[in-house]
């Protein structure tokens, strides 16, 4: 094989967090031929898409921001939404990635032919790349319910990633489905503007108290003087979360005890009613679902406007929710917080790789990527948060930015000519699958509840390791876990 350096076309899927990084550094690494495709108006991803009332990001946000675009101006420790939206809108044009991006266009086709990626979009756009980044993101596709009836409800009704700011909430009789996360965003966030807010709890969640004090004046202007300081939050910060990694990867660690011990005072010391205390309390150990925070749900929860319903719901009818005891939740407006398909990623995308492998095939029963990264026969197709990565209560700019770091080591090979066609093999992925099951028995995933990580077998189907490991592992790709071609 010969070393002559060769011009790449890149196509990086998707203008959200992971997408804008890597327009950013591939330009950075001196690759002109990149282009994004968007399918939707407007960059930001995740924060594009939910605009619900509460919307914050639950990492602090100077860890929550692309290291090499620290933001001494976050108005809070954990901002909200739409400043996070404006915060990636702002970078992607101070780093003149905008003019990359095609939007409005879809990838709806990605086959390898002839040595190329052949990409097809939904308004029938035909593309060409040496490379293909999928930057297509985790949490995107809505789950709704399956509940009896979800159609006869005459009010409006909607999934929280699909909030329709048309409707009046003031005033009106809101019913939440859903404890995760965004439920408990949008609780807190609506319960002081409703008539009634019914919050339908099918699980109980523990939630981890959270500090939320805005950022002085002061502290910012010292921020923007010292960008050493900015930097040092931020680092100590990764290192905060290093320490998290290693309580959730080890069920039996005395870190996870104190953190399970925070969140059961945090119920005891903020919950004043014994029988709504005792149906908030969780049969499961804290951790096991996605470790929710929250400042205000159990202040929400305890208003006179507020209700948790514990009832099952048998079925929605025209009127409201029904609940197996009978009775009907009278509702204006019901919010379906009721989460994802986690183990979508790139799919519905019909992707083909070498020799006609679909990889809908490959991923029939459940995705699996070598490290979260590449797909055997799947060469220059590289997934960024892939599945199985740490996703967990970790900020995914950070564990991006260490993929496509990686990545970028695995390009530089095809630009410099040592090879044309990489993606891992067979042996490597099987392997490392074999240690992640291995590992994922220890974690607190595993302990017995139901929730997003989890595969159709019960298997955690996250980063089981500390993330220490995951660092080591990107620093430098293993090169006899590929085939180059
Ligand atoms: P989620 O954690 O998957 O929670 C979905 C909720 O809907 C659960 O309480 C679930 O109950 C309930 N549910 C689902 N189907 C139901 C049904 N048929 N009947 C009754 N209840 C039903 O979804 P999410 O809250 O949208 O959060 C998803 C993830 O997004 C989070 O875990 C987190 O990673 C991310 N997120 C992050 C932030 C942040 O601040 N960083 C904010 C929001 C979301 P069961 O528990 O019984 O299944």
């Amino acid at each position: 094989m010969g070393t002559q350096a060769r011009e790449l076309r890149v196509i990086v899927i998707g203008a959200g967090m992971a997408g804008i990084l890597s327009a950013i550094k591939l330009r950075e690494t001196g690759i002109g031929d990149v282009v994004v495709y968007e399918k939707a108006d407007r960059l930001g991803g995740t924060w594009r898409e939910n605009t619900y009332p509460g919307i914050a990001c639950d990492v602090p946000s100077h860890l929550y921001s692309y290291s090499f675009a620290l933001n001494p101006d976050w108005s809070r420790s954990f901002s909200d939404g739409a400043e996070i939206q404006a915060y990636f809108e702002r970078v992607a044009e101070e780093h003149d990635v905008v003019p990359l991006i095609r939007f409005g266009e879809e990838v709806t086709g990605c086959e390898w032919r002839d040595g190329r990626w052949h990409l097809s979009t939904a308004a029938g756009t035909r593309d060409e790349a040496d490379v293909v980044i999928a930057a297509t993101g985790v949490l995107h596709h809505p789950k709704y319910p399956d509940i009896d009836g979800l159609d006869d409800f005459a009010g409006a009704c909607f999934h929280s990633a699909r909030w329709d700011h048309s409707v009046d909430l003031d005033g009106a009789r809101v019913g939440v489905i859903g404890t995760g996360s965004t439920a408990v965003q949008i609780t807190g966030a609506l319960v002081d503007r409703v008539a009634h807010l019914s919050v339908f709890q099918r699980t109980a969640q523990w939630i981890a108290p959270l500090d939320n004090p805005p950022y002085d004046e002061e502290t910012r202007r010292l921020f923007r003087e010292d960008p050493e300081r900015l930097r040092g939050v931020h680092d100590s910060l990764s290192v905060a979360f290093e320490g998290f990694s290693l309580c959730v990867v080890d069920a039996a660690s005395p870190a996870m005890a104190a953190v399970e011990k925070a969140c059961r005072d945090n119920l005891e010391q903020s919950v004043s009613d014994p029988d709504l205390r005792e149906r908030l309390r969780p049969d499961y150990r804290a951790g096991c679902k996605r470790l929710v925070l929250s400042d205000n749900f159990y202040e929400a929860i305890q208003k006179p406007q507020a209700e948790l319903v514990t009832e099952p719901i048998e079925r929605v009818e025209a009127g409201g929710v029904r609940t197996r005891d009978g009775r009907l939740h009278e509702l204006d407006v019901l919010v379906l917080a009721t989460g994802f398909h986690a183990d979508a990623f790139m799919r519905p995308m019909g992707v083909v790789g070498r020799n006609g492998t679909e990889l809908a095939d490959v991923w029939a029963d459940r995705p699996t990527a070598y490290l979260s990264i590449s797909i055997p026969e799947f060469p220059n197709l590289f997934l960024l948060n892939g599945p199985n990565g740490p996703v967990g209560n970790f900020s995914l700019i950070e564990v991006a930015e260490l993929q496509l770091a990686y990545v970028l080591q695995l390009v530089d090979r095809l630009r410099s000519g040592e090879c044309t066609e990489i993606s891992a093999t067979q042996a490597a992925t099987d392997d490392f699958e074999d240690q992640r099951l291995e590992a994922s028995r220890n974690t607190i995933w595993a302990t017995g509840c139901t929730s997003w990580y989890l595969d159709d077998r019960g298997v955690p189907a996250v980063w089981p390791f500390p993330f220490a490991r995951f660092r080591e592992e990107m620093a430098a790709p293993d090169l006899g876990a590929y085939e180059q071609v």
